[in-house]
Protein backbone atom coordinates (compact mmCIF):
# COMPACT_ATOMS: atom_id res chain seq x y z
CA UNK A 1 0.00 0.00 0.00
CA UNK A 2 1.50 3.35 -1.05
CA UNK A 3 1.16 6.17 0.88
CA UNK A 4 -0.97 9.74 -0.39
CA UNK A 5 -2.15 9.05 -4.38
CA UNK A 6 -3.44 12.02 -6.10
CA UNK A 7 -6.01 11.50 -8.67
CA UNK A 8 -7.90 13.74 -11.52
CA UNK A 9 -4.58 16.08 -10.93
CA UNK A 10 -3.51 19.24 -13.08
CA UNK A 11 0.00 18.84 -12.87
CA UNK A 12 2.16 21.69 -13.02
CA UNK A 13 5.51 19.55 -12.76
CA UNK A 14 8.39 22.63 -13.51
CA UNK A 15 10.32 19.75 -14.74
CA UNK A 16 13.47 20.30 -16.82
CA UNK A 17 10.91 20.80 -19.76
CA UNK A 18 8.12 22.71 -17.96
CA UNK A 19 5.87 19.76 -18.68
CA UNK A 20 2.05 20.20 -17.59
CA UNK A 21 0.14 17.00 -17.17
CA UNK A 22 -3.69 17.10 -17.51
CA UNK A 23 -5.87 14.53 -16.01
CA UNK A 24 -2.79 12.67 -14.09
CA UNK A 25 -2.27 11.12 -11.42
CA UNK A 26 0.73 11.27 -8.44
CA UNK A 27 1.65 8.50 -6.30
CA UNK A 28 3.24 9.09 -3.01
CA UNK A 29 5.48 6.27 -0.89
CA UNK A 30 6.37 7.94 2.50
CA UNK A 31 8.05 11.23 1.85
CA UNK A 32 9.17 10.62 -2.10
CA UNK A 33 7.08 11.04 -5.09
CA UNK A 34 7.73 7.52 -7.12
CA UNK A 35 5.04 8.32 -9.94
CA UNK A 36 3.47 10.74 -12.09
CA UNK A 37 1.07 9.66 -14.94
CA UNK A 38 -1.76 8.42 -15.97
CA UNK A 39 -4.16 7.42 -13.03
CA UNK A 40 -5.30 4.02 -15.16
CA UNK A 41 -1.58 2.64 -15.10
CA UNK A 42 -1.61 2.31 -10.99
CA UNK A 43 -5.36 1.43 -10.70
CA UNK A 44 -3.99 -1.52 -8.74
CA UNK A 45 -2.33 0.55 -6.27
CA UNK A 46 -3.90 0.84 -3.37
CA UNK A 47 -3.35 4.60 -1.22
CA UNK A 48 -3.59 5.12 2.50
CA UNK A 49 -5.10 8.05 1.22
CA UNK A 50 -6.30 9.60 -2.04
CA UNK A 51 -7.04 13.08 -2.79
CA UNK A 52 -9.27 13.82 -5.91
CA UNK A 53 -7.96 16.79 -7.07
CA UNK A 54 -10.35 17.99 -9.43
CA UNK A 55 -11.07 21.41 -10.15
CA UNK A 56 -7.13 22.11 -8.43
CA UNK A 57 -3.87 22.91 -9.57
CA UNK A 58 -1.21 20.68 -8.37
CA UNK A 59 1.82 22.12 -8.36
CA UNK A 60 5.49 22.28 -6.31
CA UNK A 61 4.86 24.13 -3.09
CA UNK A 62 6.32 27.36 -2.78
CA UNK A 63 9.58 28.34 -1.28
CA UNK A 64 10.33 31.53 0.32
CA UNK A 65 14.32 32.52 0.13
CA UNK A 66 14.16 34.97 3.28
CA UNK A 67 12.29 35.85 5.75
CA UNK A 68 12.15 36.33 9.83
CA UNK A 69 9.18 33.77 10.70
CA UNK A 70 9.50 34.84 14.36
CA UNK A 71 8.57 38.56 13.76
CA UNK A 72 5.33 37.88 12.47
CA UNK A 73 3.89 39.10 15.92
CA UNK A 74 5.53 42.13 15.33
CA UNK A 75 3.89 43.06 11.93
CA UNK A 76 1.83 46.16 11.56
CA UNK A 77 3.94 47.69 14.42
CA UNK A 78 5.67 50.10 12.57
CA UNK A 79 4.91 50.95 9.45
CA UNK A 80 5.37 53.74 6.84
CA UNK A 81 8.96 54.87 7.33
CA UNK A 82 12.57 54.49 6.24
CA UNK A 83 14.87 51.21 7.30
CA UNK A 84 17.24 53.04 9.64
CA UNK A 85 14.36 54.34 11.66
CA UNK A 86 12.45 51.63 11.47
CA UNK A 87 14.94 49.29 12.46
CA UNK A 88 17.12 51.16 15.16
CA UNK A 89 13.61 52.86 16.94
CA UNK A 90 11.07 50.46 16.75
CA UNK A 91 12.46 46.67 16.01
CA UNK A 92 15.71 46.35 17.82
CA UNK A 93 14.27 48.42 20.91
CA UNK A 94 11.29 46.13 21.02
CA UNK A 95 12.82 42.73 19.83
CA UNK A 96 15.81 43.76 23.10
CA UNK A 97 12.42 43.82 25.34
CA UNK A 98 10.16 41.30 23.55
CA UNK A 99 12.55 39.06 21.78
CA UNK A 100 12.19 35.93 24.42
CA UNK A 101 12.09 32.53 23.62
CA UNK A 102 8.47 32.06 24.21
CA UNK A 103 7.76 34.77 22.14
CA UNK A 104 9.81 33.60 19.64
CA UNK A 105 7.74 30.45 19.58
CA UNK A 106 4.41 31.93 19.38
CA UNK A 107 5.81 34.29 16.74
CA UNK A 108 7.31 31.46 14.85
CA UNK A 109 4.08 29.45 14.84
CA UNK A 110 2.31 32.12 13.68
CA UNK A 111 4.15 32.71 10.72
CA UNK A 112 4.65 28.98 9.55
CA UNK A 113 0.82 29.10 9.65
CA UNK A 114 0.49 32.10 7.52
CA UNK A 115 2.94 30.53 4.99
CA UNK A 116 1.22 26.85 4.87
CA UNK A 117 -2.09 28.27 4.24
CA UNK A 118 -0.38 30.06 1.58
CA UNK A 119 1.10 27.59 -0.30
CA UNK A 120 4.63 27.75 1.12
CA UNK A 121 6.36 24.21 2.12
CA UNK A 122 9.93 25.65 2.33
CA UNK A 123 11.45 28.71 3.80
CA UNK A 124 14.93 30.07 4.47
CA UNK A 125 15.20 32.04 8.06
CA UNK A 126 17.30 34.16 9.66
CA UNK A 127 16.36 34.83 13.60
CA UNK A 128 17.27 33.97 17.22
CA UNK A 129 16.46 30.96 19.25
CA UNK A 130 16.81 28.75 16.03
CA UNK A 131 16.44 25.71 18.10
CA UNK A 132 13.40 26.93 19.52
CA UNK A 133 12.09 27.72 15.62
CA UNK A 134 13.60 24.11 14.92
CA UNK A 135 11.35 22.61 16.98
CA UNK A 136 7.95 24.44 15.75
CA UNK A 137 9.40 23.68 12.23
CA UNK A 138 9.16 20.02 13.50
CA UNK A 139 5.81 20.15 15.06
CA UNK A 140 4.11 21.72 11.74
CA UNK A 141 5.65 19.70 9.45
CA UNK A 142 7.10 22.47 7.71
CA UNK A 143 11.10 22.34 5.14
CA UNK A 144 13.25 24.91 6.74
CA UNK A 145 16.82 26.46 6.59
CA UNK A 146 16.94 28.49 9.75
CA UNK A 147 20.07 30.72 10.30
CA UNK A 148 21.13 31.69 13.57
CA UNK A 149 21.76 35.07 13.76
CA UNK A 150 24.74 36.68 14.79
CA UNK A 151 25.76 40.54 15.66
CA UNK A 152 28.53 42.45 16.97
CA UNK A 153 26.39 43.35 19.55
CA UNK A 154 23.84 41.53 22.71
CA UNK A 155 21.66 39.61 20.68
CA UNK A 156 18.25 38.59 22.35
CA UNK A 157 19.53 34.95 22.56
CA UNK A 158 23.33 35.09 23.08
CA UNK A 159 25.44 38.04 24.81
CA UNK A 160 28.50 37.91 22.44
CA UNK A 161 28.80 36.84 18.58
CA UNK A 162 31.46 34.56 19.91
CA UNK A 163 28.71 32.51 22.01
CA UNK A 164 26.58 32.65 18.80
CA UNK A 165 29.16 30.84 16.64
CA UNK A 166 30.27 28.37 18.89
CA UNK A 167 26.58 27.89 19.82
CA UNK A 168 25.52 27.58 15.96
CA UNK A 169 28.68 24.60 15.37
CA UNK A 170 26.62 22.54 18.43
CA UNK A 171 23.45 23.22 16.68
CA UNK A 172 24.47 22.06 13.06
CA UNK A 173 25.53 18.91 15.10
CA UNK A 174 22.34 18.35 16.84
CA UNK A 175 19.04 16.39 16.85
CA UNK A 176 17.66 20.08 16.97
CA UNK A 177 17.49 19.48 13.29
CA UNK A 178 15.88 16.44 11.14
CA UNK A 179 16.13 16.13 7.09
CA UNK A 180 13.61 18.64 7.11
CA UNK A 181 15.10 21.41 9.34
CA UNK A 182 18.82 22.21 8.81
CA UNK A 183 20.50 25.34 10.90
CA UNK A 184 23.19 27.47 9.28
CA UNK A 185 25.37 30.40 10.16
CA UNK A 186 24.02 33.75 9.24
CA UNK A 187 25.71 37.01 10.18
CA UNK A 188 23.29 39.58 9.89
CA UNK A 189 25.11 42.22 7.50
CA UNK A 190 28.55 43.43 6.34
CA UNK A 191 27.46 46.71 9.07
CA UNK A 192 26.28 44.65 12.23
CA UNK A 193 29.26 42.00 11.88
CA UNK A 194 33.27 42.83 12.20
CA UNK A 195 34.88 41.28 10.07
CA UNK A 196 37.10 38.77 11.94
CA UNK A 197 32.77 37.37 13.08
CA UNK A 198 32.03 37.70 9.40
CA UNK A 199 35.41 35.31 8.96
CA UNK A 200 34.24 33.12 11.19
CA UNK A 201 30.75 32.37 9.93
CA UNK A 202 32.49 31.65 6.69
CA UNK A 203 34.73 28.82 8.17
CA UNK A 204 31.79 27.43 10.19
CA UNK A 205 29.83 27.29 6.83
CA UNK A 206 32.50 25.90 5.31
CA UNK A 207 33.35 23.41 7.66
CA UNK A 208 30.00 21.51 7.42
CA UNK A 209 29.49 22.58 3.80
CA UNK A 210 25.53 24.46 4.20
CA UNK A 211 25.22 27.88 3.14
CA UNK A 212 25.38 31.17 4.69
CA UNK A 213 22.06 33.66 5.00
CA UNK A 214 23.20 37.32 4.98
CA UNK A 215 22.15 40.44 4.41
CA UNK A 216 24.04 42.28 1.53
CA UNK A 217 23.35 45.93 -0.24
CA UNK A 218 20.22 46.69 1.65
CA UNK A 219 20.18 50.33 1.05
CA UNK A 220 21.90 53.06 -0.61
CA UNK A 221 23.01 54.25 3.09
CA UNK A 222 24.66 50.69 3.56
CA UNK A 223 26.71 51.18 -0.10
CA UNK A 224 27.52 54.86 0.43
CA UNK A 225 29.21 54.36 3.74
CA UNK A 226 30.49 50.89 2.97
CA UNK A 227 32.22 53.26 0.31
CA UNK A 228 33.03 55.79 2.55
CA UNK A 229 34.36 53.26 5.41
CA UNK A 230 36.19 50.34 3.27
CA UNK A 231 36.66 52.60 0.12
CA UNK A 232 34.99 49.41 -1.19
CA UNK A 233 31.08 48.49 -2.15
CA UNK A 234 29.47 45.97 0.56
CA UNK A 235 29.53 43.16 -1.98
CA UNK A 236 33.33 43.90 -2.85
CA UNK A 237 34.63 44.36 0.43
CA UNK A 238 32.45 41.12 1.49
CA UNK A 239 34.51 39.33 -1.42
CA UNK A 240 37.87 40.46 -0.04
CA UNK A 241 37.74 38.85 3.34
CA UNK A 242 36.57 35.81 1.63
CA UNK A 243 33.40 35.86 2.24
CA UNK A 244 31.94 34.30 -0.91
CA UNK A 245 33.92 32.16 -1.00
CA UNK A 246 31.70 28.80 -0.11
CA UNK A 247 28.00 28.55 -1.03
CA UNK A 248 26.36 31.85 -0.10
CA UNK A 249 22.65 33.03 -0.16
CA UNK A 250 22.53 37.07 0.19
CA UNK A 251 19.45 38.71 0.59
CA UNK A 252 18.42 42.04 -1.24
CA UNK A 253 21.51 43.29 -3.33
CA UNK A 254 19.76 46.21 -4.07
CA UNK A 255 22.47 48.00 -5.06
CA UNK A 256 24.79 46.35 -7.38
CA UNK A 257 27.64 48.15 -9.37
CA UNK A 258 28.75 45.92 -12.77
CA UNK A 259 31.95 45.10 -10.86
CA UNK A 260 29.82 43.72 -8.29
CA UNK A 261 27.44 41.92 -10.63
CA UNK A 262 30.33 39.76 -12.34
CA UNK A 263 32.26 39.04 -8.08
CA UNK A 264 28.38 37.31 -7.62
CA UNK A 265 28.49 35.86 -10.76
CA UNK A 266 31.56 34.39 -10.44
CA UNK A 267 31.51 33.64 -7.03
CA UNK A 268 28.72 31.77 -7.52
CA UNK A 269 26.52 33.52 -5.03
CA UNK A 270 22.56 33.29 -5.28
CA UNK A 271 20.37 35.90 -4.58
CA UNK A 272 17.14 36.48 -3.22
CA UNK A 273 15.16 39.36 -3.78
CA UNK A 274 12.60 40.68 -1.61
CA UNK A 275 10.68 43.36 -3.54
CA UNK A 276 7.61 44.52 -1.27
CA UNK A 277 9.98 44.69 1.59
CA UNK A 278 12.38 46.47 -0.31
CA UNK A 279 9.44 48.86 -1.93
CA UNK A 280 7.85 49.58 1.68
CA UNK A 281 11.14 50.50 3.32
CA UNK A 282 11.89 52.34 0.30
CA UNK A 283 15.05 50.82 -0.18
CA UNK A 284 15.50 50.74 -3.87
CA UNK A 285 15.21 48.06 -6.83
CA UNK A 286 17.50 45.02 -7.32
CA UNK A 287 18.27 44.83 -10.58
CA UNK A 288 17.12 41.16 -11.10
CA UNK A 289 16.63 41.27 -14.65
CA UNK A 290 20.83 41.79 -14.93
CA UNK A 291 21.66 39.56 -12.08
CA UNK A 292 20.11 36.62 -14.02
CA UNK A 293 21.25 37.99 -17.17
CA UNK A 294 24.81 37.27 -15.54
CA UNK A 295 23.66 33.76 -14.64
CA UNK A 296 23.06 34.15 -10.92
CA UNK A 297 20.60 32.33 -9.48
CA UNK A 298 18.33 34.37 -7.84
CA UNK A 299 14.73 33.44 -5.77
CA UNK A 300 11.72 35.73 -4.04
CA UNK A 301 11.74 35.84 -0.71
CA UNK A 302 9.12 37.44 1.76
CA UNK A 303 11.74 39.07 3.91
CA UNK A 304 9.88 39.80 7.46
CA UNK A 305 6.25 40.60 8.38
CA UNK A 306 7.06 43.89 9.40
CA UNK A 307 8.41 44.92 6.29
CA UNK A 308 6.06 43.17 4.04
CA UNK A 309 3.40 42.67 5.57
CA UNK A 310 2.75 39.47 4.24
CA UNK A 311 4.42 35.97 4.07
CA UNK A 312 2.39 35.45 0.87
CA UNK A 313 4.14 34.09 -1.77
CA UNK A 314 1.46 34.93 -4.46
CA UNK A 315 1.74 38.59 -3.97
CA UNK A 316 6.04 38.66 -3.94
CA UNK A 317 5.46 36.71 -7.32
CA UNK A 318 3.15 39.57 -8.54
CA UNK A 319 5.15 42.47 -7.36
CA UNK A 320 8.31 40.95 -8.65
CA UNK A 321 6.93 40.63 -11.78
CA UNK A 322 5.27 44.01 -12.02
CA UNK A 323 8.39 45.84 -10.40
CA UNK A 324 10.90 44.65 -12.04
CA UNK A 325 8.73 45.23 -15.70
CA UNK A 326 8.28 49.26 -14.42
CA UNK A 327 11.60 49.52 -13.35
CA UNK A 328 13.12 48.27 -16.85
CA UNK A 329 10.09 50.21 -18.89
CA UNK A 330 10.09 46.55 -20.43
CA UNK A 331 7.03 44.45 -20.43
CA UNK A 332 8.83 41.41 -21.66
CA UNK A 333 11.10 41.11 -18.96
CA UNK A 334 10.64 38.23 -16.15
CA UNK A 335 7.50 36.22 -17.78
CA UNK A 336 5.44 34.47 -15.54
CA UNK A 337 6.66 31.44 -16.02
CA UNK A 338 10.37 32.81 -14.96
CA UNK A 339 8.72 33.90 -11.84
CA UNK A 340 7.18 30.58 -10.74
CA UNK A 341 9.87 28.99 -11.82
CA UNK A 342 11.71 31.53 -8.86
CA UNK A 343 9.49 30.42 -6.00
CA UNK A 344 9.50 26.46 -7.16
CA UNK A 345 12.54 24.65 -9.00
CA UNK A 346 14.79 28.04 -8.98
CA UNK A 347 14.03 28.98 -5.38
CA UNK A 348 15.30 25.30 -4.33
CA UNK A 349 18.64 25.76 -6.78
CA UNK A 350 18.96 29.04 -4.58
CA UNK A 351 18.90 27.46 -1.24
CA UNK A 352 21.01 24.44 -2.47
CA UNK A 353 18.11 21.67 -2.42
CA UNK A 354 17.20 21.44 -5.94
CA UNK A 355 18.21 17.65 -5.69
CA UNK A 356 15.56 17.13 -3.24
CA UNK A 357 12.76 19.67 -3.83
CA UNK A 358 11.48 22.43 -6.48
CA UNK A 359 9.87 20.52 -8.58
CA UNK A 360 6.75 17.36 -8.67
CA UNK A 361 9.25 14.45 -10.12
CA UNK A 362 9.75 11.00 -9.85
CA UNK A 363 12.67 10.37 -7.13
CA UNK A 364 12.38 14.30 -5.28
CA UNK A 365 10.42 14.39 -1.85
CA UNK A 366 6.71 15.15 -2.10
CA UNK A 367 6.42 18.88 -1.23
CA UNK A 368 3.07 19.98 -3.17
CA UNK A 369 0.34 22.37 -2.89
CA UNK A 370 -3.22 21.73 -4.11
CA UNK A 371 -5.00 25.18 -5.61
CA UNK A 372 -8.55 25.62 -6.11
CA UNK A 373 -8.76 26.88 -9.86
CA UNK A 374 -12.41 26.53 -10.11
CA UNK A 375 -13.17 30.10 -8.87
CA UNK A 376 -14.52 32.85 -10.82
CA UNK A 377 -10.93 35.19 -10.20
CA UNK A 378 -9.32 31.69 -12.08
CA UNK A 379 -11.70 30.99 -15.15
CA UNK A 380 -10.98 31.04 -17.94
CA UNK A 381 -7.34 29.23 -18.15
CA UNK A 382 -5.64 30.21 -21.05
CA UNK A 383 -1.92 30.01 -19.28
CA UNK A 384 -1.65 28.79 -16.29
CA UNK A 385 1.40 30.37 -15.02
CA UNK A 386 -0.08 33.98 -16.14
CA UNK A 387 -2.76 32.83 -13.33
CA UNK A 388 -0.29 31.73 -10.70
CA UNK A 389 1.63 34.83 -10.80
CA UNK A 390 -0.99 37.43 -11.61
CA UNK A 391 -4.62 36.36 -10.46
CA UNK A 392 -4.07 33.60 -7.76
CA UNK A 393 -3.35 34.46 -4.00
CA UNK A 394 -2.36 32.43 -1.00
CA UNK A 395 -6.02 31.94 0.13
CA UNK A 396 -6.57 29.70 -3.33
CA UNK A 397 -4.39 27.08 -1.48
CA UNK A 398 -6.62 24.15 -0.63
CA UNK A 399 -4.22 21.47 0.47
CA UNK A 400 -0.52 21.35 1.27
CA UNK A 401 1.81 18.19 1.42
CA UNK A 402 5.59 18.79 3.06
CA UNK A 403 7.60 15.67 2.96
CA UNK A 404 5.07 13.37 1.95
CA UNK A 405 2.85 14.41 5.28
CA UNK A 406 -0.61 16.13 4.56
CA UNK A 407 0.09 19.10 6.96
CA UNK A 408 -2.92 21.32 5.36
CA UNK A 409 -5.85 19.51 3.99
CA UNK A 410 -9.08 21.46 2.39
CA UNK A 411 -7.92 24.46 4.15
CA UNK A 412 -7.78 22.54 7.47
CA UNK A 413 -4.26 22.44 9.83
CA UNK A 414 -4.19 18.34 10.13
CA UNK A 415 -0.87 19.22 13.30
CA UNK A 416 -2.03 22.21 14.60
CA UNK A 417 -4.65 24.40 16.24
CA UNK A 418 -4.02 27.48 15.22
CA UNK A 419 -6.98 29.32 17.62
CA UNK A 420 -4.38 29.26 20.85
CA UNK A 421 -1.86 30.75 19.06
CA UNK A 422 -3.64 33.77 17.59
CA UNK A 423 -4.89 34.71 21.08
CA UNK A 424 -1.01 34.17 22.33
CA UNK A 425 0.18 36.31 19.43
CA UNK A 426 -2.26 39.17 20.29
CA UNK A 427 -1.64 38.99 23.75
CA UNK A 428 1.90 40.11 23.58
CA UNK A 429 0.85 42.78 21.04
CA UNK A 430 -1.21 44.14 23.94
CA UNK A 431 2.05 43.87 26.29
CA UNK A 432 4.01 45.32 23.10
CA UNK A 433 1.40 48.31 23.04
CA UNK A 434 1.49 48.91 26.58
CA UNK A 435 4.63 49.28 27.03
CA UNK A 436 4.48 51.79 23.86
CA UNK A 437 2.74 53.88 25.61
CA UNK A 438 4.20 53.96 28.78
CA UNK A 439 7.48 54.48 27.30
CA UNK A 440 6.09 57.72 25.35
CA UNK A 441 4.37 59.02 28.72
CA UNK A 442 7.96 59.01 30.33
CA UNK A 443 9.29 61.07 27.19
ZN1 LIG B 1 15.80 40.32 6.21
Amino acid sequence: MISIKITNAYILTMNETFQIIEHGCICIENNIITYIGDELAVSHLEAHTVIDAQGNLVMPGLINGHTHAAMSIYKGMADDMPLKEWLEHHIFPTESEFCTKENVETGARLGIMEMIMSGTTCFADMYYFTPTIAEVCKQMGIRALLGQAVLDFKAPDFDTPVQAIEATKELINSTVQNSCVQIIPAPHSPYTCNAGILQQCRKLANEYNVPLHIHVSETIVEYNTSLATHNLTPVQYLNSLGMFDGKTIAAHCVYISDEDRNILAEKRVHVVNNPQSNMKLVSGISPVPLLLQANIPVCLGTDSSVSNNSLDMFQEMKVAALIHKLNQSDASVLPARDIVYMCTRGAAKVLGIDNKVGSIEVGKQADIILVNINQPHLVPLYSIYSHIVYAMQGHDVDTVIINGVIVYLQKQFQLVDPLETMIDAQMIANAIMLRKSEREQQQ
